[in-house]
């Protein structure tokens, strides 16, 4: 392998001999595979998401409900043969679609492997569940391949994004990335049984006393890209062990939530996902003590 430049970071290590910055290594690492619920509801549908979590992650956030597996290590090594046969395994099981989340890092193999599945007949949707930092070279990779992304669109403040992801050029990255991602699947398509079938949606975690940086993240949604632009506004917050910093060592408040809401539908942005509170809950983040691999 030669230097990597696959993301933002352009780090350039030699990933045969040593981790990136993200944590990952030559081949990918996978962390868990599970029929994943708890995505929005035309994502999880009532059988599941098909998910695959990488392991390692090129943005790496203070307050990352994934941290165990956020800077890799944990996992079993799947080529891009192993990856096909684990989509087509989900097919099987009843997924509703093939789910791979922080796969940044792993691109290249992500695109041989949905070559390889589509051959072998994977024929339902692919997600891209993506931090949003991601350069736009890698995104027009998947042309053709993605039906549906899902990315976030996390700040748009400098300051907070290099406080945060120690990624002061987020926002800039961000944009170019889901610009990119609109281009190639346009709105999102819904279903006659409200699943999913193609385009985008952006997700917004909003972190406590962030609200304002909430606000301009939606400005610049209105201003990149369509009003029917499918965003949801996530109030499942929850501080970590890890978090104890301010402001993160608190959940969200209903008034920011309810503030962050109003502004949305405000700013013309009519598709908007909310979620109840008590999604604030540490439940519904997958464990990853223990690899599955099928
Ligand atoms: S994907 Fe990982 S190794 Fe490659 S440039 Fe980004 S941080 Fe570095």
């Amino acid at each position: 392998m030669e230097a990597c430049f696959l993301c933002p970071r352009k780090c350039g290590a030699d990933r045969s001999i040593q981790h990136g910055l993200c944590g990952a290594e030559a081949l990918p690492l996978v962390a868990k595979i599970m029929l994943h619920q708890w995505e929005e509801p035309f994502i999880s549908g009532t059988r599941g998401s098909g998910t695959v979590f990488f392991s390692g992650c090129n943005l790496g956030c203070v307050f990352c409900q994934n941290h165990t597996i956020r800077d890799g290590g944990i996992g079993d090594v799947y080529d891009a043969d192993a990856l096909a046969a684990a989509y087509l395994a989900l097919q099987q099981q009843g997924a509703h679609n093939i789910n791979l989340v922080t796969a940044a890092p792993y691109v290249t193999d992500v695109v041989q492997s949905l070559r390889l599945a589509k051959a072998q007949g994977l024929t339902i949707p692919i997600v891209y569940n993506s931090s949003g930092y991601e350069c736009a070279e890698a995104i027009r990779s998947l042309e053709g391949l993605v039906d549906i992304y899902l990315p976030d669109w996390k700040y748009v403040s400098p300051l907070l994004s290099k406080k945060f992801s120690n990624a002061a050029d987020y926002a800039e990255v961000a944009s170019a990335a889901i610009s990119e991602m609109h281009r190639q699947v346009g709105d999102l398509v819904l279903d006659e049984d409200g699943l999913a079938t193609r385009g985008l949606v952006i997700r917004h975690l909003i972190l406590p006393g962030c609200a304002d940086d909430s606000r301009k993240v939606l400005d610049e949604i209105v201003n990149r890209l369509p009003a029917a632009t499918h965003v949801s506004l996530m109030s499942q917050y929850t501080p970590q062990v890890y978090t104890t910093e301010f402001p993160l060592n608190r959940r969200i408040t209903q008034r920011e939530y309810d503030r962050v809401i109003s502004y949305a539908l405000s700013v013309g942005l009519h598709n908007i996902l909310i979620q109840e509170r008590d999604s604030a809950q540490s439940l519904y983040t997958p464990q990853f003590t223990k690899p599955i691999k099928i």
